[in-house]
């Protein structure tokens, strides 16, 4: 059995976003220490840490720096270069193995998994050339998506293709290497759920959570998702048994598509904290961050059920700041409504400032509530109101 790594231990988190930040307040709530790699100085999560090593997420003896301070190392993205990943293993567990981020910082290799999984997933072929685009459009047809196999997130990468024109223009150089073309899927919804794995193999689940983007980007997450119990089942099995079949130490977060006839197809897995699972630190009895706390330490899971009947969280992107400083007391005011915000300084668009969190009575009153407090925060609604 796995010894557990109790309070007063330290905790390695690769990653200095606001999921290492989410992730370091939680862990610091239960009595650990935490020690974070970032990439740049003062970064969200460096800034509530007890100790921030500012290097390249691929420099292997920055890692190693990291590991040699720490009793576990985790992260916060699944980005992790496989020297980086084995550097850390030298000298503490990673948690997820390098074996699960193998998999899932690669769209083709990720995709193949869950195929092999006997889980549904939107047609894909691998692609590797303008030549293979167009044949491979010819077999799955149109509309598709076009992605980069590596790096990609948040709708980066990415390209609608809807006519041969546009298969045409599509080859770029930095598909270069490897691209997944698959089908454009006329979800009815998009869902999510957050599974968590200990070492000793327990699982639990969050959600499904009901999410919309925008412009690729996670703008809207709702607990819980108004889908039907068969739907909820079948996506929370859909998540135990991947994160099974992964191994996995941890969280991972599944993105499905919900198709209009009924069916779950998988998106996009995660294997860590999510955009989707904010919500969890006022909804739920656990939070996704201390759960993921609790799962690389070797701790019991925490209770994943609701403390409260619905909830909503709202993105607030550097676009938010556009006409000016936004107005947090009209957040601040209204009694019902958390304001997270992650230390960023530089608003630029489409970055994740922070967000707000809405519990209330019914998932439509919650959505409502953040969507109006999310406008009255806004200098451009506010001044165009006036
Ligand atoms: P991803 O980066 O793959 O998670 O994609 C970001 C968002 O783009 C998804 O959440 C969807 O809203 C949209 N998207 C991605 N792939 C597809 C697809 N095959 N069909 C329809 N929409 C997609």
């Amino acid at each position: 059995m796995t010894q557990p790594i109790l309070p007063g231990a330290t905790i390695g988190v690769l990653g200095g976003g606001q999921l290492g930040r989410m992730f370091a307040l939680a862990a610091r709530r239960l009595g650990y220490r935490v020690h974070v790699l970032s990439s740049e100085p003062d970064s969200p999560a460096g800034q509530v840490a007890d100790h921030e090593i500012v290097a390249a997420y691929d420099d292997p003896d920055a890692v190693a720096e990291l590991a040699r301070g720490v009793d576990v190392v985790t992260l916060e993205f699944e980005n992790v270069s496989a020297v980086a990943a084995a550097a850390a293993d030298r000298h503490a567990p990673l948690r997820p193995a390098a074996s699960v981020l193998h998999i899932t910082q690669h769209r083709i290799r990720e995709k193949q998994f869950v195929r092999a999984a006997g889980v549904p997933l939107a047609p894909f072929e691998p692609v590797y050339s303008r030549d293979e685009l167009h044949a491979a459009v010819g077999r799955i047809g149109l509309p598709a998506v076009l992605k980069t196999a590596a790096a990609g997130y948040d709708g980066k990468g990415q390209i609608r293709l809807e006519t041969h024109a546009d298969v045409e223009a599509a080859w770029h150089p930095s598909h270069a290497h490897e691209a997944v073309l698959e089908t454009f899927v006329a979800f009815e919804r998009e869902l999510s759920v957050i599974v968590a794995r200990g070492c000793d193999g327990v699982m639990d689940c969050y959600g499904p959570f009901h999410n919309t983007h925008e412009r690729h980007i996670l703008d809207v997450s709702l607990l819980p998702a108004e889908a039907a119990e068969r739907v909820s089942r079948e996506a929370r099995e859909i998540g135990f048994a991947l994160a099974e079949r992964l191994e996995l130490v941890g969280l991972l977060c599944v993105e499905l598509f919900l198709t209009e006839d009924g069916r779950l197809l998988v998106n996009e897995l995660a294997p860590r904290s999510h955009n989707s699972g904010h919500l969890t630190i006022e909804a739920c009895a656990t939070s996704q961050f201390e759960q993921h706390v609790r799962a690389v330490c070797g701790l019991p899971l925490g209770a994943t059920t609701l403390r409260v009947s619905a909830a909503a969280m709202a993105n607030l992107l550097g676009d938010l700041w556009a006409g000016g400083t936004p107005h947090w007391r009209a957040a601040l005011e209204q009694p019902g409504v958390a304001l997270h915000l992650y230390g960023k300084r530089e608003p630029r668009p489409g970055r994740k400032m922070g967000h707000l969190t809405v519990v209330d009575a019914t998932v439509a009153q919650a959505r409502d509530a953040a969507l109006a407090a999310r406008a009255a925060i806004s200098p451009m609604t506010t001044r165009s109101a006036s």
